[in-house]
Protein backbone atom coordinates (compact mmCIF):
# COMPACT_ATOMS: atom_id res chain seq x y z
CA UNK A 1 0.00 0.00 0.00
CA UNK A 2 1.15 3.21 -0.89
CA UNK A 3 1.76 5.21 2.06
CA UNK A 4 -0.56 8.66 2.65
CA UNK A 5 0.93 11.82 1.09
CA UNK A 6 1.56 14.90 3.00
CA UNK A 7 2.84 17.64 1.05
CA UNK A 8 5.84 19.43 3.51
CA UNK A 9 4.44 22.90 2.55
CA UNK A 10 1.41 22.37 4.38
CA UNK A 11 3.01 20.28 6.73
CA UNK A 12 4.54 23.35 8.12
CA UNK A 13 1.26 25.17 9.42
CA UNK A 14 0.31 24.61 13.21
CA UNK A 15 -2.93 25.89 12.46
CA UNK A 16 -4.19 23.05 9.86
CA UNK A 17 -4.20 18.99 8.98
CA UNK A 18 -4.34 17.45 6.28
CA UNK A 19 -3.86 14.29 3.94
CA UNK A 20 -3.61 12.90 0.53
CA UNK A 21 -5.24 9.20 1.24
CA UNK A 22 -4.01 6.36 -0.86
CA UNK A 23 -6.78 4.65 -3.10
CA UNK A 24 -8.96 3.35 -1.39
CA UNK A 25 -8.25 4.38 1.91
CA UNK A 26 -11.64 6.31 3.49
CA UNK A 27 -11.35 10.36 4.78
CA UNK A 28 -12.34 10.76 8.40
CA UNK A 29 -16.25 10.20 9.14
CA UNK A 30 -17.55 13.96 9.26
CA UNK A 31 -15.25 14.45 6.12
CA UNK A 32 -17.31 16.28 3.62
CA UNK A 33 -17.00 16.38 -0.10
CA UNK A 34 -19.26 16.82 -3.19
CA UNK A 35 -21.42 15.23 -5.96
CA UNK A 36 -18.14 15.94 -8.30
CA UNK A 37 -19.26 16.43 -11.70
CA UNK A 38 -16.18 18.41 -13.26
CA UNK A 39 -18.04 21.58 -12.98
CA UNK A 40 -16.39 24.93 -12.31
CA UNK A 41 -19.21 25.35 -8.82
CA UNK A 42 -17.23 26.26 -5.73
CA UNK A 43 -19.54 26.04 -2.30
CA UNK A 44 -19.05 26.43 1.25
CA UNK A 45 -19.01 23.38 2.88
CA UNK A 46 -22.02 24.51 4.70
CA UNK A 47 -24.05 24.44 1.87
CA UNK A 48 -22.55 20.97 1.10
CA UNK A 49 -24.59 19.11 3.31
CA UNK A 50 -25.16 16.33 3.62
CA UNK A 51 -22.34 14.77 2.08
CA UNK A 52 -22.53 14.81 -1.64
CA UNK A 53 -25.61 16.64 -2.10
CA UNK A 54 -23.50 19.18 -4.15
CA UNK A 55 -23.16 19.32 -7.91
CA UNK A 56 -20.11 21.27 -7.29
CA UNK A 57 -15.78 20.18 -7.39
CA UNK A 58 -14.27 22.58 -4.85
CA UNK A 59 -14.85 23.15 -1.32
CA UNK A 60 -14.60 25.67 1.38
CA UNK A 61 -14.59 25.30 4.91
CA UNK A 62 -16.51 27.49 7.36
CA UNK A 63 -15.65 25.11 10.14
CA UNK A 64 -13.14 22.83 11.50
CA UNK A 65 -14.62 19.76 9.59
CA UNK A 66 -12.16 18.25 6.98
CA UNK A 67 -13.18 19.05 3.37
CA UNK A 68 -12.20 16.62 1.24
CA UNK A 69 -11.93 15.59 -2.75
CA UNK A 70 -12.30 12.02 -4.26
CA UNK A 71 -9.74 11.67 -7.39
CA UNK A 72 -8.68 9.52 -10.05
CA UNK A 73 -5.94 10.97 -12.29
CA UNK A 74 -7.92 14.42 -11.94
CA UNK A 75 -5.90 16.69 -9.84
CA UNK A 76 -6.54 16.86 -5.81
CA UNK A 77 -5.67 20.58 -4.59
CA UNK A 78 -5.76 21.73 -1.20
CA UNK A 79 -4.89 25.40 -0.40
CA UNK A 80 -4.57 27.34 2.68
CA UNK A 81 -4.77 31.26 2.84
CA UNK A 82 -2.76 32.17 5.86
CA UNK A 83 -4.20 35.42 6.35
CA UNK A 84 -7.78 34.36 7.15
CA UNK A 85 -6.93 30.64 8.08
CA UNK A 86 -8.94 29.61 5.33
CA UNK A 87 -8.48 25.81 4.26
CA UNK A 88 -10.10 24.28 0.79
CA UNK A 89 -10.33 21.46 -1.74
CA UNK A 90 -9.97 21.48 -5.07
CA UNK A 91 -10.86 18.59 -7.70
CA UNK A 92 -9.77 19.42 -11.47
CA UNK A 93 -9.73 17.18 -14.31
CA UNK A 94 -8.42 19.00 -17.35
CA UNK A 95 -12.27 20.21 -18.03
CA UNK A 96 -13.02 21.41 -14.80
CA UNK A 97 -9.70 23.49 -14.87
CA UNK A 98 -10.33 24.57 -18.27
CA UNK A 99 -13.90 25.69 -16.90
CA UNK A 100 -12.47 27.68 -13.62
CA UNK A 101 -12.47 25.61 -10.91
CA UNK A 102 -9.31 26.40 -9.65
CA UNK A 103 -9.43 30.03 -10.77
CA UNK A 104 -13.13 30.07 -8.90
CA UNK A 105 -11.78 29.30 -5.93
CA UNK A 106 -8.33 31.40 -5.32
CA UNK A 107 -10.71 34.03 -6.18
CA UNK A 108 -12.92 33.28 -3.43
CA UNK A 109 -10.45 33.00 -0.89
CA UNK A 110 -9.66 36.93 -1.55
CA UNK A 111 -12.88 37.98 -2.13
CA UNK A 112 -13.12 36.28 1.56
CA UNK A 113 -10.00 37.83 2.82
CA UNK A 114 -7.38 36.44 1.30
CA UNK A 115 -4.63 37.93 -0.61
CA UNK A 116 -2.59 35.95 -3.59
CA UNK A 117 0.52 36.20 -1.74
CA UNK A 118 -1.40 34.35 1.52
CA UNK A 119 -2.31 31.45 -0.45
CA UNK A 120 -0.41 28.03 -0.29
CA UNK A 121 -1.46 25.26 -2.42
CA UNK A 122 -0.50 21.68 -2.82
CA UNK A 123 -1.27 19.62 -5.72
CA UNK A 124 -1.50 15.36 -4.89
CA UNK A 125 -1.03 12.90 -6.82
CA UNK A 126 -2.51 13.02 -10.59
CA UNK A 127 -1.66 11.59 -13.35
CA UNK A 128 1.59 13.18 -15.14
CA UNK A 129 2.98 13.98 -18.35
CA UNK A 130 4.42 11.23 -18.85
CA UNK A 131 1.46 9.18 -19.12
CA UNK A 132 -1.42 11.38 -20.17
CA UNK A 133 -2.19 11.48 -23.97
CA UNK A 134 -4.75 13.87 -25.52
CA UNK A 135 -5.46 13.87 -28.74
CA UNK A 136 -4.06 17.01 -31.14
CA UNK A 137 -8.13 18.62 -32.16
CA UNK A 138 -8.61 18.71 -28.52
CA UNK A 139 -5.86 20.44 -27.61
CA UNK A 140 -6.09 22.33 -31.18
CA UNK A 141 -9.69 23.25 -29.99
CA UNK A 142 -8.59 24.66 -26.30
CA UNK A 143 -6.63 26.66 -27.87
CA UNK A 144 -9.16 28.28 -30.17
CA UNK A 145 -11.65 28.59 -27.70
CA UNK A 146 -9.03 29.92 -25.15
CA UNK A 147 -11.52 29.54 -21.99
CA UNK A 148 -10.68 31.93 -19.07
CA UNK A 149 -7.50 33.35 -21.74
CA UNK A 150 -5.79 29.70 -20.73
CA UNK A 151 -4.89 29.10 -24.21
CA UNK A 152 -0.93 30.22 -23.84
CA UNK A 153 -0.75 28.21 -20.13
CA UNK A 154 -1.40 24.93 -22.11
CA UNK A 155 2.18 22.88 -21.12
CA UNK A 156 2.52 20.24 -23.80
CA UNK A 157 4.70 18.25 -25.69
CA UNK A 158 4.50 15.57 -29.04
CA UNK A 159 6.91 13.51 -27.08
CA UNK A 160 6.14 11.30 -24.23
CA UNK A 161 8.74 12.40 -21.27
CA UNK A 162 10.19 9.60 -19.99
CA UNK A 163 9.67 9.20 -16.04
CA UNK A 164 12.85 8.12 -13.89
CA UNK A 165 10.58 7.13 -11.06
CA UNK A 166 8.36 5.13 -12.57
CA UNK A 167 7.50 1.91 -10.67
CA UNK A 168 5.84 0.59 -13.75
CA UNK A 169 5.20 0.72 -17.24
CA UNK A 170 4.53 4.60 -18.75
CA UNK A 171 1.13 4.46 -20.71
CA UNK A 172 1.80 3.64 -23.92
CA UNK A 173 0.99 6.35 -26.79
CA UNK A 174 -2.58 4.93 -28.59
CA UNK A 175 -3.64 8.54 -30.55
CA UNK A 176 -0.43 9.94 -31.82
CA UNK A 177 -1.71 12.73 -29.61
CA UNK A 178 0.37 15.19 -27.39
CA UNK A 179 1.52 14.49 -23.42
CA UNK A 180 0.01 17.21 -21.42
CA UNK A 181 0.68 18.51 -17.58
CA UNK A 182 -1.74 18.59 -15.98
CA UNK A 183 -0.17 19.48 -12.56
CA UNK A 184 1.70 22.70 -14.27
CA UNK A 185 -1.01 23.59 -15.70
CA UNK A 186 -3.06 24.23 -12.77
CA UNK A 187 0.81 25.27 -10.94
CA UNK A 188 0.70 28.15 -13.83
CA UNK A 189 -3.07 28.43 -13.37
CA UNK A 190 -2.21 30.02 -9.64
CA UNK A 191 0.66 31.73 -10.50
CA UNK A 192 -1.21 34.17 -13.04
CA UNK A 193 -3.62 34.80 -10.20
CA UNK A 194 -0.97 35.61 -8.10
CA UNK A 195 0.35 33.00 -6.17
CA UNK A 196 4.04 33.65 -5.76
CA UNK A 197 5.92 30.22 -7.60
CA UNK A 198 7.41 29.03 -3.73
CA UNK A 199 3.96 28.71 -2.49
CA UNK A 200 2.66 26.09 -4.64
CA UNK A 201 4.04 22.28 -4.28
CA UNK A 202 3.55 19.75 -6.81
CA UNK A 203 3.85 16.29 -5.61
CA UNK A 204 5.41 14.62 -8.60
CA UNK A 205 3.14 11.31 -7.80
CA UNK A 206 1.83 9.91 -11.28
CA UNK A 207 -1.31 7.93 -10.48
CA UNK A 208 -0.71 5.73 -13.56
CA UNK A 209 3.16 4.80 -13.35
CA UNK A 210 3.83 5.51 -9.69
CA UNK A 211 0.92 5.27 -7.29
CA UNK A 212 -0.53 2.09 -5.99
CA UNK A 213 -2.22 0.07 -8.63
CA UNK A 214 -5.72 0.98 -8.01
CA UNK A 215 -5.16 4.79 -8.35
CA UNK A 216 -5.52 5.15 -11.97
CA UNK A 217 -8.84 5.51 -14.09
CA UNK A 218 -7.04 5.80 -17.33
CA UNK A 219 -4.70 2.66 -16.54
CA UNK A 220 -7.81 0.42 -15.32
CA UNK A 221 -9.08 1.51 -18.54
CA UNK A 222 -6.44 0.16 -20.50
CA UNK A 223 -5.76 -3.37 -17.92
CA UNK A 224 -9.07 -3.56 -16.23
CA UNK A 225 -7.68 -4.35 -13.25
CA UNK A 226 -10.37 -2.48 -11.11
CA UNK A 227 -9.66 1.60 -9.86
CA UNK A 228 -10.13 2.48 -6.54
CA UNK A 229 -10.73 6.67 -5.86
CA UNK A 230 -8.37 8.47 -3.72
CA UNK A 231 -9.56 10.99 -1.23
CA UNK A 232 -7.82 13.85 -0.07
CA UNK A 233 -8.59 16.38 2.68
CA UNK A 234 -7.87 19.17 4.97
CA UNK A 235 -9.16 20.91 7.75
CA UNK A 236 -8.62 23.73 10.20
CA UNK A 237 -7.81 22.93 13.74
CA UNK A 238 -9.99 23.96 16.79
CA UNK A 239 -8.73 27.79 17.45
CA UNK A 240 -7.18 27.68 21.08
CA UNK A 241 -5.91 30.52 23.50
CA UNK A 242 -6.81 33.79 22.19
CA UNK A 243 -7.36 32.60 18.53
CA UNK A 244 -6.16 35.64 17.33
CA UNK A 245 -5.32 35.63 13.70
CA UNK A 246 -2.12 37.44 13.28
CA UNK A 247 -0.12 35.64 10.40
CA UNK A 248 0.03 38.35 7.36
ZN1 LIG B 1 3.24 8.38 -15.36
Amino acid sequence: MTPVWHSPLLSSFDWLDHAFLPAGERPQANAIYNLQRHTAVVVPDSDALPVKSREADALIATGTRPVAVYTADCLPILIADTRQRQVAAVHAGLNGALKGVLINTLRRLCEQGARPESLFMAIGPAIGPCCYELGEDLIARTAKENPHGLAPLLPFSPLQPANPHARRAQAAGTTQGVWFDLPLLAKRMAMREGVPEAQIELSQICTYCMAEEQASYRRNSHFHHGYEQRFSWISRRQASGNGGFSEA
